[in-house]
Parts: structure tokens; sequence; C-alpha cells
């Protein structure tokens, strides 16, 4: 008797497509919200006693549009800030984009080398920096690269490697030697009449590049991820609908404005919905977000989930009425499922969501929704964005069966024009039928729900066995000592490579390497039983909460083999 096949369900994604894309610039965006709600508080910003509406914000990017015009830009120059979160960011963010200019986001924590290498890779023509914030010393460290600096007057740089670079503006209140004070660049608006500006902003097209962001790569230099206004305005508007995000709500940014979660989902989604922006410091802070949320009533924040985690740990958590919040995004690393459910019943999030996303994809490709069950919402990053298609791949490049790991493959929209100068990167990332090869492990359920995995990179291979850290690490959480914990493989001379589980205690408590391997014996599969357990204070960590797992490898191979040479 013949069997019949039931047609096999591939892990292949289309979103909806009914709410239609935008066809706007980030400045149009902006025009739209002043419009619709001009009395709207747009913008507060906790420490520098920034509290505008929309009327407010929308005239300041105005101005400093006009001065960047009048300091002899024009569109396609690229300007770059270097600063950690405050209101002149912001400004910076939409008078850029108004004024056609190509903004490149540099990440406070670069030093000397990667803002070398940044500013040469872009011609940036004008940059804008904090003069300095704890440990750095942003003035000094351009000091240091540009020697002419000392000799030069304010805004008339001539620098030999540097050539493009004309303008510096010190955001900050120290005074020094060639840095144009924020006040004296927005003095020079006046040069320009409000019509030119908005001649300029009329000849933009949506599809023009807009935003370089750096993405925190491990290995070789950074590459300028490249995104146009169409890019930025649709996912920060679809992120918006994604939390039902409504000109009554109040979204707390914790998280760094040079990262696209905080410029382009937390600012941009608030803007594209007439939602305030709150920041709650110019870095995070556990205790400021806390007061932040409590003071602001705000609904809606937004953290990776270290973030999260400080909070919830906080010894002071319980003294802060967090009842305002409704929703907010999760985000930026693998979301555990404990966190989560401690983010709804103990910060009054009952409708937080998981996004998941990459720079180069503008960046979200999955988000859960506000009333997606609670299993799905807080154990997957979610479904398929309107307008954006996933696939997941085996090794070949063949689209694998719904509930099989591979690597999550993405198009659409959203995906960036390319990495900056840099066509033969971009031609392996994005292949040529505009596939962003996101290098992620995930799977994709009959439903469509997906679950990140670990990294193509990270993924452990035990004696032929996948091993995927993301299932040991979700498990390990479910220990009450552990606060976090990362997996990694480490080489081992039978197996190839052994799991290794690098562990960080809640205070006050101790634990054994025994203890934690009995806590898995005969719950999970013995060669997922981390053969090594690790105690540290804390993890290496980027600015932007990733857990940087080529660095605890390394730390760790170190580690084990001293101690392989210790006892030989
Ligand atoms: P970035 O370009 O800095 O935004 O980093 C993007 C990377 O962060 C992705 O390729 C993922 O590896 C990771 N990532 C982002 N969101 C999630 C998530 N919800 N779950 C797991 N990993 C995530």
């Amino acid at each position: 008797m013949a069997t019949q096949c039931a047609p096999v369900a591939l892990s292949h994604v289309a979103g909806p497509t009914g709410v239609p894309l935008q066809h706007r610039t980030v400045g149009e965006t902006l025009a739209a919200a002043v419009e619709r709600w001009p009395t709207h508080t747009a913008l507060v910003v906790v420490g520098q006693d920034v509290r505008w509406t929309y009327e407010e914000l929308a005239a300041r990017v105005e101005q400093l549009a006009c001065a960047f015009l009048a300091s002899g830009l024009r569109p396609g120059d690229r300007v770059g800030i270097w600063s950690p979160n405050c209101a002149e960011w912001v400004l910076t963010q939409f008078a850029t984009a108004q004024a056609g200019l190509i903004l490149v986001n540099l990440n406070p924590a670069y030093r000397v080398f990667e803002l070398r290498f940044a500013l040469r890779k872009t011609s940036c023509r004008a940059l804008l920096l904090a003069d300095s914030f704890k440990s750095s010393d942003y003035l000094g460290m351009l000091r240091d690269i540009i020697p002419e600096l000392a000799l030069e007057r304010a805004g008339l740089l001539l620098s030999e490697e540097f050539p493009d670079l004309r303008l510096l503006v010190n955001l900050g209140a120290a005074r020094a030697p060639g840095f144009l004070p924020f006040d004296a660049l927005m003095a020079r608006a006046a040069a320009v009449s409000s019509q030119e500006l908005l001649e300029i902003g009329g000849a933009l097209s949506p599809h023009d590049p807009i935003n370089i962001q750096f993405t925190s790569g491990t290995t070789g230099t950074p590459k300028g991820a490249t995104l146009t206004h169409y890019n930025l305005v649709n996912n920060a508007f679809f992120v918006g609908e994604g939390m039902r995000l409504t000109d009554a709500d109040r979204v707390c940014i914790p998280v760094p404005l040079y990262h696209c979660f905080g410029m382009a989902m937390g600012v941009l989604g608030a803007v594209t919905h007439g939602a305030a922006a709150i920041f709650p410091g110019p870095s995070f802070e556990a205790q400021s977000v806390l007061t932040c949320v409590a003071k602001e009533r705000c609904t809606v924040l937004f953290g990776v989930p270290t973030m999260f985690i400080a909070e919830l740990e906080h010894p002071r958590f319980a003294e802060f009425d967090l009842g305002s919040l409704r929703t907010g995004i999760m985000a930026g690393a693998p979301c555990p499922i404990a966190v989560m459910r401690k983010v709804i019943d103990s910060m009054h999030m009952r409708e937080i969501t998981i996004c998941y996303g990459m720079t180069e994809t503008s960046p979200v490709s999955f988000q859960s929704s506000t009333d997606d069950p609670l299993e799905r919402r807080v154990g997957t990053v979610g479904r398929i964005h309107p307008h954006v298609e996933v696939k997941i791949i085996e090794a070949h490049g063949d689209t694998v069966e719904r509930g099989v790991a591979g690597e999550l493959c993405t198009r659409g929209y959203s995906v960036m024009r390319g990495y900056w100068d840099e066509p033969e990167r971009t031609a392996e990332a994005v292949d040529a039928d505009g596939w962003m090869h996101t290098g992620d492990l995930a799977v994709i359920d009959d439903q469509g729900y997906c679950n990140i995995v670990g990294r193509v990179k990270d993924m452990i291979i035990r004696g032929g066995e996948n091993v995927y850290p993301r299932e040991i690490e979700e498990f390990l959480f479910k220990h009450p000592k552990i606060l976090d914990v990362a997996v990694v493989g480490v080489p081992d001379s039978r197996f190839g490579e052994a799991v290794c589980a690098v562990v960080r205690l809640r205070a006050g408590v101790q634990a054994t390497d025994e203890e934690i391997q009995a806590f898995c014996q005969g719950q999970i599969a013995h060669f997922k039983v981390p053969r090594y357990v690790r105690f540290v204070d804390e993890f290496p960590m980027t600015v932007t909460g990733k857990i940087q797992k080529f660095l605890i490898r390394d730390i760790v191979q170190r580690e084990l083999n001293l101690r392989a040479e210790a006892t030989a």
C-alpha cells in the first residue's frame, strides 16, 4: 500500500502586509507628529532639566539643522556623534536627518583606535562630542589623535590625518581650543532661513541613506551598517504598533542612543505614535531607572535582559511604585524565561514584548505580541514583523523544516543598504536575492513563533552532537542560586568541545561545581551537563548589554590550560 506523505512545512515566514509601509523621511515623520500632537510631551531628560513638547522639540531641531547648513554642511555629508545619552543627541538625530546629513553613531565606549577608524572610514565632516563622562575624557582623546587641535580656532580645523573633518562641537560645558560650544553652533542658525531648510528637506528621498551605525563585530574592524529613512521610520513605527503604543504613553529609555534600540526603537518609535521619550540619565543605572519610572509615571520600559536583572535585584526595588508600567521591550540578547516572568509579575509589565533583530535590519524582525499566550510571550521572540520575510537555512543554504534549527536570514524593506564603503563585506552578509544572513541560530515552530538558540559561531559540537547554549542557560536559570549564566564551548581532546557554564551567583550565596552539575543530572541529556562550571562576579559585556562570549571563552580556556599545566 502506498503511503502518502504530508507536505513538509518549511521554516519560511512572511509578516502581514495589511498596514502599508510609510513613504516618509525622518523629517516628515517629526513634522507629522508636531502637526498632530503639538503640545504633547515629546522629550524628557532627567538631569538636564529638559521637558519639551513636540512643538518645542521641533523648533530646536530646525534651529540645529539650519546651524549645520550655516556651517557649510550639505546633504550626504557625514556627521559623527560620540556621547552618552543627552538631549543634544536627540536634536542631532533629527536635525541631521532634516538637513539630509548622514548621522554616524559612535559608541561612547570607543577609544582612540576605534574612533580614528570610524572617522576616517566615513570621512566625517563634523563631530559632536561630550566633554567627559565617568572615566572617558572625550576632548582629551580627540587631542591625542589630532595634535593640530591645540593651534586651531573653533570650527576651522585642518587636520592632516582627517582632511574632511572641519567642525568639532563640544556638547559639554568645558571650554577648550578647537571645539565650538553647542550654544555657539545653535547661534549660527540665523544665517540660514527656514525656507532654505524646507527646500532641502523637500528634495530628500525616503530611500536616501541617513544613518551609519557601527556594529560591534567580534572580529575585524567595525562595520558601518548604512540605513535609510525608509528602513528606520517603518521599523520604528511597527515596533510601536507591536506594543500598542499611543500618544498617552511615556517611554523610559535607559538603553544607549548610539544603538538602534535607543535612537530607532526608542526615540523614533515614540515620535511615530506621539508618545513621550524619557531618558533617566546619560547611561544605565538601575536606581535612576526605577526612580524615573516611578516619578515620571512611565508606561513603557526598555532594556536588555541584564538591565532588567539589575533593576529586579536592586536592594531598594520594593520602595519604587512601578504601577504605571504596562508594556515595554526586552531585547538585544537572549531573554531568560525566568526574568520575563518576574518582569511581568513584579514590574507590572503585563504586556511586555520581546524583540529580536540586528542593526543591519533596522533592527527588528520578530516581536512577541502584547496578547500572545504567556508561554509564547516569555519563551519565544514572537512572530515575524509586518512586511518582513525570514527563512531558516542549513549549511548548504536549503530551508529547513519547521522545528529544526538553522541560520536565520531576513529579507524585506528593513535590510540595510550595505556596510559603508565595504562592498565585499556587504556581499558576504546580504546575498544576491536580498537575504541578510544574520549568523544567529533559530527555530521556527508550526505557528510561526521563533526561538533564538544561539549564534552560529557559539554552537557547541560535542562528540558530533549539536549543543545550543541557550537551552542549557535556560535550564540553569531555574537554579535558585543562579543570577546569570553564560554557556560556552571549550576545546576537549576527547569530544572536540566540552560544555562550560560560567555562572554569576546571587548576592551572599555560595555554590560548588558539583552542586550545579548535580542539579542538571537526570534533568537534561548527559552531553549537555556542563563538564566545567566557573563562578565569576561579572561578565565582559558590550555597552549594549551583550555578554561577550568570545572573551569568556578565551578567559575560561586560559584558566583551564593553567589548571591542566598545574596538575600535569
Ligand atoms: P546588534 O546589531 O548590536 O543589535 O546585535 C544583534 C544581535 O543581538 C543579533 O544578531 C542576536 O545575536 C542578538 N539578539 C538581539 N535580540 C535578541 C533576542 N531577543 N534574543 C536573542 N538574541 C538577540
